[in-house]
């Protein structure tokens, strides 16, 4: 199974793609993570990438694209994978649609994550991470861990990610609005994309996601889908 998650910064992507793969049995790609991954090692794509994610833009298409498109060459993603965070706007999408075409795959599901931006800014101000596993996300009011500062699961320290202020969390969304918000015209009509609310409890959301899924496309986007690629 091969899944997107699209929704604004904050919308609850990384928590929900963890679970969501788990639940699926499939890998769970962060682009996100893809990124803070070459900043850990120290790489030139690293160095370039954090000017971007700092100011709150998008890193360039073109190094994304690569990025993505070696993670999607591994083995490892035979049995499907829940990519999180791209495409990000319609270039990458047109790129995903190329790497998926040339590996003979094709997509199952595109979930769109909507929320207020209010509500955004609040989580996202309160969210904190784990320094030996970045997957492992709490927040200070709505998912406190037992220790503060302590992550429940592995006891790492927790922190803010440095894009996570508020001045950049605003630029992110301006940016999620302009550029990526439209990416779901381009899976709506192949009969992909579901929007579901990103409000209310973690397992409340999950359970939202996996009914989405196991829904599938209904009939007449399919049809739209059929049609489109005769
Ligand atoms: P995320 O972890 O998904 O919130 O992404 C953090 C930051 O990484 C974004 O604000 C961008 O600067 C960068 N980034 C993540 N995914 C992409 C993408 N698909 N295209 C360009 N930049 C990205």
């Amino acid at each position: 199974m091969r899944i997107l998650l699209i929704g604004p910064p904050g919308a609850g992507k990384g928590t929900q793609a963890v679970r969501l793969a788990t639940h699926l049995s499939i890998e769970h790609i962060s682009a996100g993570d893809l990124l803070r991954e070459h900043i850990d090692r120290g790489s030139e794509l690293g160095r370039d990438a954090r000017t971007h994610m700092l100011a709150g833009l998008l890193v360039p298409d073109e190094v994304m694209i690569e990025v993505v498109e070696k993670r999607l060459a591994r083995r490892d993603v035979v049995q499907g994978f829940l990519l999180d965070g791209f495409p990000r706007n319609r270039v990458q999408a047109e790129a995903l649609d190329r790497i998926l075409t040339g590996s003979e795959s094709r997509l199952d599901a595109v979930l769109d994550l909507e929320i207020p931006e209010a509500e955004v800014i609040r989580r996202i101000a309160g969210r904190r991470l784990c320094r030996q596993d970045r997957r492992h996300i709490f927040h200070v009011d709505y998912s406190p861990p037992e220790a503060a500062g302590r992550c429940d699961l592995c006891g790492g320290e927790l922190y803010q990610r440095t894009d996570d202020l508020e001045v950049t969390v605003r630029r992110r969304l301006e940016v999620y609005r302009s550029e990526t918000a439209p990416v779901v015209d381009h899976y709506r009509p192949r009969g992909l994309l579901t929007t579901i609310s990103a409000l209310g409890g973690v397992q409340e959301i999950l359970d939202r996601a996996l009914a989405a899924i196991s829904r599938g496309p209904d009939e007449a986007a399919d049809e739209t889908r059929d049609a489109s690629s005769n």
